[in-house]
């Protein structure tokens, strides 16, 4: 067995026993598995693992896996990274989700620029949970407008709400901003508007994530190993 799979069968091991701990099906969490700044190599590792849906952060960088595994249907790609209103268009055109709309001028971009012959972009509204700490994501009050306009673009398809906390150690503090972002959800679900995914919780807090209703986790370390910034 590869690294990677043997390290893709931990992880779901670990999500596994997060969601029975939490009273829920192991079925309801998706993983993501991140692969930023890994060749593609082990990209189509993981796919042998079994692996078939995969976060990138750079459109440039994701672009590329995206089209070099174009031939494999079963793949499922989602940006995850910050985006600049002048790489809409890319990631319009080659990523079926985006985790990572915190603004309007953004989905209405993206909403503009999808391909009339794919289906809706799937979005997750990011919102900054942690206050200063963190630049992305919108505001927790700004949440719901942009979240009904996402809804209205047709281009698009309202998925849910996605964060990225601070890093801390503490598991129980670790579910506090993850506890905030799925009663915001509720709040907005209130409201009318569907969400069915929280896309929270990361190598280092995916127990949290899950104790507090994460539907997909984001995980890139324990895949793939460090990544090499150098
Ligand atoms: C890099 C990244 C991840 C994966 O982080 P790990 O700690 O390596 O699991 C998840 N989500 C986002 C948005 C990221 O940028």
């Amino acid at each position: 067995m590869s690294a990677i799979a043997a390290n893709l069968q931990a992880v779901r091991a670990r999500i596994a026993q997060a969601a029975r701990a939490a009273g829920r099906s192991p079925d309801s969490v998706t993983l993501l598995a991140v692969s930023k700044t890994k060749p593609l190599d082990d990209v189509l590792a993981a796919v042998a693992a079994g692996q078939l849906a995969f976060g990138e952060n750079y459109v440039q960088e994701g672009v590329e896996k995206v089209l070099a595994t174009a031939v494999d249907r079963r793949l499922d790609w989602h940006f995850i990274g910050p985006l600049q209103s002048n790489k809409t268009r890319a990631v319009a055109e080659h990523f079926s989700w985006v985790h990572s709309v915190d603004r309007r001028k953004i989905a209405e971009r993206l909403s503009e620029q999808r391909p009339a012959g794919l289906p809706p972009l799937n979005v997750c509204v990011q919102v900054n949970v942690s206050g200063e700490a963190s630049k992305s994501g919108c505001r927790p009050d700004e949440a719901q407008a942009l979240c009904q306009a996402v809804a209205d673009l047709p281009g698009l398809r309202l998925r849910g709400l996605m964060a990225i906390p601070e890093p801390v150690d503490d598991p129980v503090l670790q579910r506090l901003p993850f506890r905030r972002l799925r009663e915001l959800a509720d709040q907005i679900r209130a409201a009318g508007l569907p969400l069915d995914t929280l896309s929270i919780g990361m190598t280092h807090d995916l127990e949290a994530a899950i104790a507090e209703g994460a539907t997909i986790v984001r995980v890139g370390t324990a895949i793939f190993g460090e990544r090499d910034y150098t």
